[in-house]
């Protein structure tokens, strides 16, 4: 039997729901698995623990007598629920996480082991740095590498494969020092913005010692059947299906989008949100998406680099727990062909240790110059980086939604809102400021609804929406440290400057709020001109957009393999002095380089594998039995029968067999020749413009004889199968 309809038959077998038993509330249980500043405040004494809390908001380093204290009462609390082992876990530039356990088993006589785990233990590890991508820094014979605890980040219990390990947040460097992960700039750069804007607010006069960026991501993801999953070798190794024409009902009815979960949708939620729950991560929105199959979950933001590691976590959780409900959960940008793919907006702003939201201008109504400081240098900073904007959202896999219709285009560009715009344009032509309030409603009869002070744009990559602004373009599989990371860097960089300003302004003068209001007035509306073109309030999908942004002279960078090489720019390595180095950038470089040409080769790979093994036999068999019965039927009814359109449907399909088969041969040669490339840039270039318009060929032809091939013989789960759960 066709193997898909074995997978139909077992069906309703293992399509049963699993109940997942919520036993307390989630206020209950939210952290019951974290090493977090209420289980310490309990088993720390208090110099000790302030020590962690201070070094859990970057003000402080733990100090070296205390270390064996935290690691004791971390073991202590990690075997009390079930730990065996400890793993520092960490972010290498694979884009996903490490860890290496080890249990806490020690001699403590010749036949008996003790569970021990010490300071040493805790602030250092030692895996082998040589077999993570370096981008050149590190070879085979210079291995050594280390991983040290990232105390802002709280440790966490990992349950698994009936076992529990503590995992223990860390950074990655090599033995020669350089940064090898993803973690380590985004908290240099938090501290980079952070030092910027407490300058600002000094001057201001608003009360804070210290400011991190936040971040809220909204993460989009596809559920299928788990049985479909495991008859797509496209799907298992790639997380995308290279080949499959879309189903006769897609997205049009717009039926999927905020409809009701269904039953085992739910429970497959419920399952995952409550193990996040317990691992601190504060769930809080869910919803269908806009493709069928497509969901979305979001967080309660919180400090960007606590907000980047629940992401990492909650993805793997999200992937394992679908395992155990028989269903596969797809992280990928473009998973299916032909309806929407998946991002992960991610939603950024700047919180002061004193509670303050400084992109909220209604926060603080009565003060709030330095919203208008901020935004400025937001502008200045994304008009002046949007190439680098571009690449920290740039990967292979990216590529196939970005400027779809689901996604912003690869021109980086800012929406403010009409309310903020017209206040713009108010200071740079006469340099007036009023403030902003938000007291318009709308009365529905029934409700009055008080309304925004920003509309929405969904086309535009970076939107601000009324207190934090949402960089859209982030692609739902990736690491969001990276976007946040420059993010953080390139504003730091323009406060910076313009504080710079401000103060030059205010040399002479007393600091009193008129002079410095003064004096920031004339800086904003210098900075506001300089960066006018990266506003845009119009249509991102828009030819015309493209069009404009051309005139504009913005970077337009339509394929990823071109927006990488602005990590080797001057102005790239200026910006993120104190957050990477020059060798560090250029080794960045090399590793998403490389890793955008294996994405695609492993593609390629596949696409060939499976046109040749899977697709081109069932072909064969259609044609031949085709083929037998027009000759079995010219026996029967003699030659006078022409049987002129099952011939005409036999030639068609013999030739777009023949078609199909020249497009492999010439994909494999193709791929094969862009393998052989040894310059980075020049292989990934190759596979970009030379090997994946080759793959679209071969696709097409393939996607078209789905349509045609007796459906007993397509051995791959079609569209209409996987979609509709
Ligand atoms: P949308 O309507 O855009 O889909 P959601 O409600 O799904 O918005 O998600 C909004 C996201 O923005 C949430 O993750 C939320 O935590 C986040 N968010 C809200 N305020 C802030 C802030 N100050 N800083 C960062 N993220 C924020
Ligand atoms: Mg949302």
């Amino acid at each position: 039997m066709n193997p898909r309809y074995a997978a139909l038959q077992n069906g309703s077998k293992t399509r049963s729901i699993s109940p997942s038993v919520q036993d307390l509330s989630s206020s209950e249980n939210f952290g019951m698995h974290v090493f977090n500043r209420n289980t310490m405040q309990k088993m720390l004494r208090q110099e000790v623990y302030q020590n962690v809390v201070n070094a859990m908001n970057g003000q402080e380093r733990i100090k070296p007598e205390f270390a064996d204290l935290i690691a004791m009462a971390m073991k202590d609390w990690a075997v009390k629920l079930g730990a065996t082992h400890y793993s520092h876990w960490f972010h290498p530039l694979t884009g996903s996480t490490a860890e290496k356990h080890d249990s806490f088993i020690e001699w403590s006589s010749l036949d008996q082991v003790i569970e021990k785990f010490d300071g040493k233990q805790l602030i250092q590890g030692e895996p082998d740095a040589s077999s993570f991508p370096s981008g050149g820094l590190r070879s085979t014979y210079e291995a050594r590498g280390y991983t040290g605890w990232d105390p802002t980040s709280p440790a966490f219990l990992w349950s698994g494969g009936d076992g529990v390990t503590l995992c223990i947040p860390s950074l990655f460097s090599s033995w020669t020092g350089d940064v090898l992960d993803t973690k380590t700039p985004l908290l240099r750069s938090d501290r980079k913005i952070s030092d910027a804007v407490i300058r600002l607010l000094e001057l201001t006069g608003v009360p804070a010692t210290y400011v991190n960026s936040t971040l809220g991501w909204e993460q989009e993801y596809f559920v299928i059947d788990r049985s479909w999953r495991d008859l797509r070798p496209d799907l298992v190794m790639a997380g995308r299906t290279v080949f499959g024409c879309p189903s006769s009902k897609g997205q049009e009815l717009q039926d999927h989008y905020l409809a009701s979960v269904k039953d085992r949708m739910l429970s497959y939620m419920r399952d995952y949100e409550q193990q996040a729950i317990k691992l601190g991560i504060p769930v809080k929105t869910r919803h269908n998406e806009v493709a069928p199959s497509q969901y979305e979950v979001a967080p309660v933001y919180e400090k960007s680099s606590v907000a980047v590691d629940h992401n990492i976590i909650l993805m793997e959780l999200m992937q394992q727990t679908a395992v155990k409900h028989n269903l596969s959960c797809l992280l990928h940008e473009k998973p299916f062909h032909g309806i929407n793919g998946s991002g992960k907006h991610c939603n950024w702003s700047l919180a002061t240790d004193t509670g303050i939201n400084l992109l909220d201008p209604t926060d603080t109504p009565e003060n709030n110059i330095h919203f208008l400081v901020l935004l400025t240098a937001i502008l200045n900073a994304i008009y002046d980086h949007s190439a680098l904007l571009r690449a920290s959202i740039a990967s292979a896999a990216n590529d196939f939604r970005l400027g779809g219709h689901e996604a912003p285009p690869a021109i980086i560009s800012v929406y403010l809102g009409q309310a903020l715009e017209d206040l713009l344009v108010n200071i740079e032509t006469n340099g007036t400021h009023k403030p902003i309030t938000n007291n318009i409603n709308f009365d529905l009869g029934a409700v009055v609804l008080s309304r925004d002070t920003t509309d929405r744009n969904r086309s535009s990559p970076m939107a601000f929406t009324g207190n934090k602004f949402e960089f859209r373009a982030v692609g739902s599989s990736a690491n969001p440290a990276f976007p946040i990371t420059v993010l953080n860097t390139i504003v730091a960089e323009s406060v910076n400057l313009i504080v710079d300003e401000i103060q030059e302004l205010l040399k002479n003068k007393t600091g009193n709020k008129k002079a410095i209001f003064e004096a920031a007035s004339i800086v904003i509306r210098k900075y506001l001109k300089r960066s006018k073109d990266i506003r845009f309030g119009g249509d991102n999908y828009s030819e015309q957009w493209k069009k404009e942004a051309k005139k504009r002279n913005l970077p337009i960078v339509e394929k990823s393999v071109d927006a990488f090489e602005v990590l080797k720019k001057k102005s790239t390595i200026d910006v993120f002095k104190g957050i990477l180095n020059k060798q560090e950038l250029f080794s960045r470089y090399d590793v998403l380089v490389e890793m955008y040409s294996h994405k695609i080769n492993i593609e390629i790979n596949l696409m060939v594998d499976l046109f040749r093994t899977h697709i081109l036999p069932a072909c064969i068999c259609h044609q031949k039995e085709l083929a037998n019965s027009i000759g079995q039927c010219t026996e029967v009814l003699g030659n006078g029968k022409k049987l002129t359109k099952q011939r005409a449907i036999l030639a068609n399909l013999c030739e777009q067999i023949e078609k199909a088969i020249t497009a492999a041969d010439d994909l494999e040669e193709s791929r094969q020749a862009a393998a052989s490339i040894s310059d980075l840039e020049e292989k990934g270039k190759a596979y970009c413009y030379k090997v994946l318009p080759k793959g679209e060929l071969l696709r097409g032809i393939v996607d078209y004889l789905e349509q045609h091939v007796d459906d007993s013989l397509w051995p791959l789960a079609k569209y209409r199968e996987m979609l509709f759960l």
